[in-house]
């Protein structure tokens, strides 16, 4: 499914930069363990997939996952809180297949050498859902298509991700051996991340309306269609709007979750009114994505303070989970609605490469391309329809849906 600019297959790679190929052979773990290449193991009754970090010296010398202490946590974890058999109702196959040597933590480069592996059980068994136990894991399945910092497991945890590319929920959560010789507190995080993942093993993945994304320069058309609520979305030529030759460069406008009205901000100001007649508007609710900067850019280059702001789906992404580092659009987009990167080809021109905070980003670089103003511009909609879309979910989930908005 491609809900953005690029599918999981576009952005797999199989090579690296160095030109050093992902395989067994390069990898060469399988030359010193008594199980090489471990199959996945388990009946699979209720089509989930367990996916740990990779086998330990009793799991290589028995030639089956989880044999040990943190197999038998997870063994009796699954048992007598969920009534789930591990290898009856489960498959087990771990990051990594071979055992690394000491019972290290495999590298980066021998989870990337036996991703194919993992891909390939994924797309065969077709599993209903599939439990990401610890950071190996993560990077397995999530690592080579997130392309921002991944960072660790602690961000990761507890999401149920309706993955669009693989159709089925992902659910990370720690690793038994983190909840074995952690805090007692891991346990109860650890039990309820699962509680919640199994949860969603019969129900149905959400789909997706495809949104209508219209480029236009009809301002005066927008104008009469934003009523009720908007979702909005500017794109500009740097972080702070204050410093000369900064402009708004494309403005996108959500007015419900599947319709947009994307178009160039007019450089005179009788173009831009019935635009900013609609930020004026205190009838009509404003929601965005960080709302701050989308009020800064209307004060300051069009003159007009936000009037009516009803949502800010970044703040909202806070109060519902306060854990550092996760309140990017993109980041929610993903958890929430399952759609990786719908728009690593745009964002690197949204940014300046400068640690002035008032310098100007490559935007005007990205509108000199074939066909980039048209890309600007969608990604831009997509923005908007996802704030939107978000801020409907928020309000879901805070119970805000019986408010006159
Ligand atoms: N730890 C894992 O990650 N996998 C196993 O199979 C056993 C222990």
């Amino acid at each position: 499914m491609n809900q953005g600019f690029f599918t999981a297959k576009q952005t797999e790679s199989k090579s690296r930069p160095d030109g050093k190929t992902y395989s067994c052979a390069s990898c060469g773990l399988y030359k010193n363990c008594k199980t090489p290449k471990m199959e996945p193991y388990g009946k699979f009754k209720r089509g989930i997939l367990v996916i740990g970090e990779a086998p330990g010296k009793t799991e290589d010398q028995r030639g089956h996952p989880w044999q040990g202490k943190a197999g038998r946590l997870l063994q009796q974890t699954l048992h007598n809180k969920f009534k789930i058999d591990l290898f009856e109702d489960c498959l087990c196959l771990n990051a990594v297949s071979c055992k690394p040597e000491n019972n290290r933590v495999p590298t980066n480069y021998e989870v990337d050498c036996c991703r194919s592996k993992v891909l390939k059980v994924i797309k065969e068994k077709k599993p209903k859902l599939i439990i990401l136990l610890g950071g190996s894991a993560l990077f397995s399945v999530i690592g080579y298509r997130w392309k921002k910092n991944l960072d660790g497991i602690m961000k990761w945890r507890g999401w149920c991700i309706p993955d669009q590319d693989f159709g089925c929920w992902i659910c990370p959560t720690f690793h038994p051996s983190f909840v074995l010789h952690g805090e007692r507190e891991a346990l109860t995080v650890w039990v309820n991340d699962l509680e919640k993942a199994f949860s969603k093993v019969n129900e149905e993945l959400p789909k997706y309306k495809k949104p209508r994304i219209e480029i236009t320069d009809n301002l005066f058309d927008i104008s009469i269609k934003a009523n009720g609520t908007i979702a909005f979305d500017y794109e500009a030529t740097g972080l702070k709007p204050h410093a000369k030759g900064h402009r708004i460069v494309c403005c996108s406008v959500a007015i419900n979750e599947n319709r947009c009205y994307v178009f160039l901000m007019p450089k005179s100001r009788e173009g831009r009114q019935p635009f900013v007649d609609v930020l004026a508007c205190s009838d009509i609710g404003k929601i965005a994505h960080n709302m701050k900067y989308e009020e800064r850019w209307s004060a300051v280059r069009l003159r007009q303070p936000v009037k009516n702001w009803i949502w800010d789906s970044m703040q909202a992404a806070h109060i519902l989970d306060n854990r550092p580092g996760i309140t990017s659009l993109k980041f929610q987009v993903y958890v929430n609605f399952g759609i990786i990167d719908y728009s690593s080809e745009i964002t690197p021109y949204l940014k300046s490469g400068s640690k002035d905070g008032n310098a100007i980003n490559r935007i005007y670089e990205l509108l000199e391309l074939p066909g980039g103003e048209e890309k600007l511009l969608t990604y831009c909609g997509w923005d908007a329809i996802w704030t939107y879309r978000l801020a409907m979910l928020q309000m879901k989930e805070m119970n805000y849906d019986d408010l006159p908005f």
